[in-house]
């Protein structure tokens, strides 16, 4: 897939972060992965391409992304955490057998009539179970 670096940028100050080099890469690397990739895995990816990159950047850069809301921690039992970008918003589905993780799409805006009167800023659903290859 191909990268868009200078709209990455642009999204970065937007979410008033400095648009580092390293720190675009590492939004590029997440915007084209379905991975839903651990630190060590987007470091180990990006690393042979930006020599000068760090685990600790890699690290940093992850909290920094999640505490301005550009990326979200993804919930998986027992192994690393996993990231994902925040937008657009969606569900997870995670497989128990080959641990794959799948993007579900949510309808966003229209509360469930259990949410009557609620102002819905964000929602995170997280189903588990098998996906249809290890039914
Ligand atoms: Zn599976
Ligand atoms: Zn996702």
């Amino acid at each position: 897939m191909k990268t868009n670096v200078a709209r990455s940028d642009a999204y970065l100050r937007q979410k008033g972060i400095k648009a580092s080099f390293q720190r675009v890469s590492i939004f590029d690397y997440l915007h084209n992965t379905t991975a839903h990739p651990s630190v060590s895995q987007i470091f180990s990816d990006l690393h042979p391409n930006i020599p000068s990159l760090s685990r600790a950047t890699v690290y940093n850069t992850i909290n920094l992304f999640v505490e301005k809301k550009i990326a979200i921690p993804v919930q998986v039992d027992g192994v690393e955490a996993r990231y994902d970008l925040a937008e657009p918003q969606h569900a997870h589905f995670h497989c128990a057998t080959c641990g794959t993780i799948y993007d579900i799409p949510v309808e966003m805006g229209h509360a469930p009539k259990s949410l009557e009167g609620f102002e819905i800023h964000e929602a995170q659903l997280h189903y588990k179970g098998l996906c249809p290859s290890c039914r």
